[in-house]
């Protein structure tokens, strides 16, 4: 009898290692095969920007090695396996550098994100920092060593978190953003601004309103070069200006893509034999980079697989910034929507609402102490 093909999930990020582990809780036999270009090991990756201050290497953020998971899973893994092609009429994939190809019944793509990188000019481009897994973080402590200063470009979620850390590890850290003020594509400008003082005290130095345009070698690092013509020295440069979903693989093999990989509420992409979940996929027209939509989508696409069709539904997920000079947490509102934010400002900190013309709040912003009403505030919103 010859056996069926199995399903194959490619990538090992907390999208892939979570869908198999949901799936495995439905089903703990039919064979999986996990295919990923890294090492495979399991990692929390919002730890990447706040490890530094705890002086932890990326070997230390390992929760599980590769092997053990696999193990524990029953997953067959071939790591370090790029997939360099999707052939949905075949139903198999195609891996860089190898003759072999691998048959699949459903194919689940769990491919991450690319940091976005800026059209820098000058002879240090090329050598600016990204930190979005193990690997970069291991490099980037490695460019660490005998530096005091470090220039972070973005001041939104990751940059502000790097700088926190950073400065907790007692480098003196610049951040430089074309934006008004801190976390502006995620914060109303109260709340934003709340996170100015408490950082600066930690030694930051904030740059608004201008955008790096070069980065050139200098005697003790690099010289960046701002859109007004002034110049900042730093001895690393760190680039944290977003990230754009891993989409050419799915394209190519004729999947609709926007933003990211488009899926229905179930995952599917228009191959009934294609998902995709995580920072790779646009789910309702939405990217959500976040570890909760990860769990609810992976449930959801665990039922499915195992033969229980289920759409994902997503509660209201508060965004927690891991800024401990200044806590952040809020639940952001679309630009467009109607009504207006109402603020209150004390010792304690922000607290934003966000309520519609008939008084329903549909969005917060907590910063300091108010963050202690994040699950207060949560509740009051899904009820
Ligand atoms: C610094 C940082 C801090 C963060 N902090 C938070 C936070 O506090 N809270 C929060 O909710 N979220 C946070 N996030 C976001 C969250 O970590 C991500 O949404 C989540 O980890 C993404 O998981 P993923 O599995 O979709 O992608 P990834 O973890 O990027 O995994 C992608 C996988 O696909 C593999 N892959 C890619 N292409 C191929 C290919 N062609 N062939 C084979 N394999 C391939 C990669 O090797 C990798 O294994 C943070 C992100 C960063 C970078």
């Amino acid at each position: 009898m010859p056996t069926a093909d199995p399903l194959v999930v490619v990538g090992s990020g907390l999208a892939g290692w979570t869908l198999i582990r949901e799936f495995r809780k439905l089903d703990g036999d039919s064979r999986i095969v996990l295919v990923t270009a890294d090492g495979g090991d399991f990692y929390s990756k919002p730890m990447l920007s706040n490890a530094l201050a705890q002086g932890k290497t990326a070997a230390q953020l390992v929760t599980t090695p590769a092997e053990p998971m696999a193990a524990q899973w029953k997953v067959t893994l071939l790591k370090g396996a790029k997939v360099s092609r999707i052939r949905p009429q075949g139903r198999r994939i195609e891996l860089h550098g190898s003759e072999a190809e691998q048959p699949y019944a459903k194919l689940v793509l769990a491919l991450g994100a690319d940091p976005i990188r800026l059209p820098l000019t000058g002879d240090a481009a090329g050598e600016v920092l990204s930190v979005n897994d193990l690997n970069d973080y291991r490099i980037f402590r490695e460019h660490l060593e005998g530096v005091e200063t470090v220039a972070i470009l973005g001041g939104g979620l990751i940059g502000c978190e790097f700088a926190n850390d950073l400065a907790g590890a007692g480098y003196r850290v610049t951040v430089i953003d074309p934006s008004p003020y801190p976390l502006a594509g995620l914060l109303p400008e109260p709340a934003g601004k709340a996170l100015l003082e408490p950082l600066g005290r930690l030694g930051i130095t904030w740059v608004f309103g201008k955008a790096v345009q070069a980065v050139d070698r200098a005697n003790s690092g690099c010289r960046l070069t701002l859109g007004d013509a002034s110049t900042l020295p730093a001895e690393r440069v760190l680039s944290a200006v977003g990230l754009r979903p891993r989409t050419a693989l799915a394209a190519e093999a004729g999947l609709a893509c926007k933003r990211g990989i488009v899926v229905d509420r179930t995952l599917q992409t228009r191959d009934p034999h294609i998902f995709a979940l995580g920072d790779c996929a646009e789910i309702d027209g939405q990217v959500r980079p976040y570890v909760l939509p990860i769990m609810h989508a992976a449930k959801a696409l665990a039922q499915t697989l195992a033969g229980q069709p289920a759409e994902v539904a997503f509660p209201p997920m508060p965004v927690v910034v891991k800024t401990p000079a200044c806590p952040v947490a809020v639940l952001p509102v679309a630009r467009d929507a109607a009504g207006a934010w109402q603020t209150e400002a004390g010792e304690n900190g922000v607290r934003m609402r966000f309520l519609t013309p008939d008084g329903r709040l549909i969005g917060f912003a907590l910063t300091g102490g108010r963050v202690a009403e994040r699950m207060a505030m949560t509740r009051l919103l899904a009820s």
